[in-house]
């Protein structure tokens, strides 16, 4: 099998072999394994030129002075630097601090630790185009509002904010404004000489350097203010204490350096290969184009493809597209993108989003494949949940190990899926809904008290379909009376379904018991009486 398409380059970049080479030089017992704080001595000195080179690249790409860096350890870091080191720097004057719903979790989380702690958060939500409206921050500063703390690039949409107009705000009203810019820099110009921003975090490994490495910018004049996080060797002139990475700052540096001179012709290629993407996609019904009319970043767009479960959808492409479901940090939650909801979608729909960032090295023809695969995964999954065949549509080889070899193989072939015309024997019975994760529905064709055939369809996680599957052959040819007898544990034992994932069982037993009890024109069993019937 060839490599996957990587389309998660806003998750995290490869590091770019220039940026490696860099990073080498500095590694080994015959270069730069000094400590960049013992200037006495050459190793030491050696050292602390090349953190000195990497601060001014890194500088150079926002326009900063190179005493304004203070690196960390990431973006995340830079944001609970800024945030809970303005929070407290500031809390004599007010203790009231705005941000927004559709912030990053390392801003959203460390402002619900403030919040905590007595200060008081306002977030507000972006307007239909998902954007934060300068008048909609003004309304929000009040007199003891201190801080105010916005992304430039959204990493789930790669919607942008307008920065210097709502800096602005901030500014008339002397407060403090931060600025996550993980998906910004190296995207778009930045040039904190103009723009009014006080604090503003980079990350390396979004612009093709090494993972576990930011900065943090502090602007020196005016001087914000800034409470250290980290206490011990004063490092950063006391701002964040802490032996400095010097590797990883020579790979920031580097990074920097790189997609500063690269920037424009990169981000033009970029915005080519999305429009390919999104031409190859035209014919697909029903998708949503996460803030077609807002203004994005050409490398990020997310896609909520309406009608397939988006854990299914994502496990289909394994090894043959790699993308992310909303975001990487939300998508271990497994709840639907709180941006995407603040945007405005339904959390149906919402579940049902990929975020899709090709980078500096995707090829076109890798941008086909990935529609290819794309066109035809969101197909087969629709067809499931509407009730048709799939066997002409073999699915994936391979799902991710998480699921396990015999809901591999039962999800690849998905024999089963379909209806069966309504008149006599033909019994229905669903259970589940979308929006509780899953939906089952049987058409058993009975004669004779045997189940002649057994039809079904489905919405759901690669394990509901493949027990769904499994059932379906198990079915047919049985009685009614083994057909009742059959569990959700049996079903568990043959897919192999072990924790949580034994719940799956569930919905596609309810669905059974239903159409069973419909056969009997009986009651509903209790299995039924606790499914939810209602689809929507
Ligand atoms: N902010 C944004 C907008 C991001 O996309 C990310 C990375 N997902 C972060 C912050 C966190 O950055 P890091 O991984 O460097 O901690």
């Amino acid at each position: 099998m060839s490599a996957p398409v990587y389309l998660d380059h806003a998750a995290t970049t490869p590091v770019d072999p220039r940026v490696l080479a860099a990073m080498v030089a500095v590694l080994g017992p015959d270069s730069g394994h000094g400590n960049p704080a013992s200037v006495q001595h050459p190793e030491g000195q050696r050292a602390a030129a090349a953190v000195a080179r990497a601060r001014a690249q890194v500088a150079q790409l926002i326009h900063a002075d190179a005493r304004e860096i203070v690196w960390t350890s990431g973006a995340t870091e830079a944001n609970n630097l800024a945030l809970k080191g303005a929070a407290q720097f500031y809390q004599e004057r007010g203790r009231h601090l705005v941000s927004a719903l559709t912030e990053h979790p390392s801003v959203r989380d460390p402002l619900a630790a403030l919040e905590a702690q007595g200060f008081v958060v306002t977030r507000l939500s972006p307007a239909a185009d998902g954007r934060i409206h300068p008048e909609q921050l003004a309304a929000a500063l009040r007199p003891d509002t201190v801080l105010a703390s916005l992304m430039h690039v959204n990493n789930e949409t790669g919607i942008i904010q307008d920065i210097a107009a709502l800096g602005a705000v901030c500014q008339a009203r002397e407060v403090r404004f931060h600025v996550d810019a993980a998906q910004s820099a190296g995207r778009l110009p930045i040039d904190v000489r103009t723009l009014p921003v006080d604090y503003l975090s980079l990350s390396a490994h979004k612009l093709y350097g090494p993972q576990g490495i930011g900065a943090l910018y502090v602007r020196d004049r005016p001087r914000a203010g800034l409470a250290p996080q980290m206490h011990g060797g004063g490092q950063e002139r006391g701002r964040r204490s802490g032996t400095l990475a010097t590797h990883q700052i020579v790979g920031m540096g580097t990074a920097a350096a790189l997609i500063d001179q690269e920037r424009e012709t990169e981000q033009a290629r970029l915005a080519l290969l999305m429009a390919r993407l999104q031409q190859a996609l035209a014919d697909v019904p029903d998708l949503l184009w996460v803030g077609a009319q807002a203004p994005r970043v050409p490398g990020i767009v997310n896609v909520a493809v309406q009608g397939v479960a988006g854990e299914a959808l994502l496990a289909s492409l394994w090894g043959e597209v790699s993308a992310s479901a909303g975001s990487a940090c939300t998508a271990a939650e497994g709840e639907p993108s709180a941006v995407l909801q603040a945007l405005g979608l339904d959390p149906v729909t919402a579940q049902g989003a990929l975020r899709l960032s090709p980078g500096r090295w995707t090829r076109e023809a890798e941008i086909d494949q990935a529609a290819a695969v794309l066109c035809r995964t969101i197909l087969r999954l629709r067809r499931v949940a509407a009730g048709e065949s799939v066997d002409d549509l073999p699915g994936p080889a391979a799902l991710p190990p998480i699921y396990g070899a015999a809901v591999t193989a039962w999800f690849g072939h998905l024999r089963g899926a379909g209806r069966l015309p309504p008149g006599p024997g033909v019994v229905t019975g669903e259970a589940g809904a979308p929006r509780l994760g899953r939906w089952v529905r049987w058409d058993l064709a009975v004669r004779a008290g045997r189940i002649e055939r057994a039809r079904f369809s489905a919405w759901g996680c690669p394990a509901t379909l493949a027990v769904a599957a499994w059932t379906a052959q198990w079915l047919e040819g049985r009685d009614l009376v083994a057909a009742a007898a059959l569990t959700g544990a049996q079903m568990a034992e043959a897919l192999d379904l072990a924790g949580a994932r034994r719940g799956v069982t569930l919905t596609v037993e309810d669905a059974l018991r239903a159409a069973l009890a419909a056969q009997h024109g009986a009651g509903m069993s209790t299995q039924s009486v606790r499914s939810e019937l209602c689809r929507n």
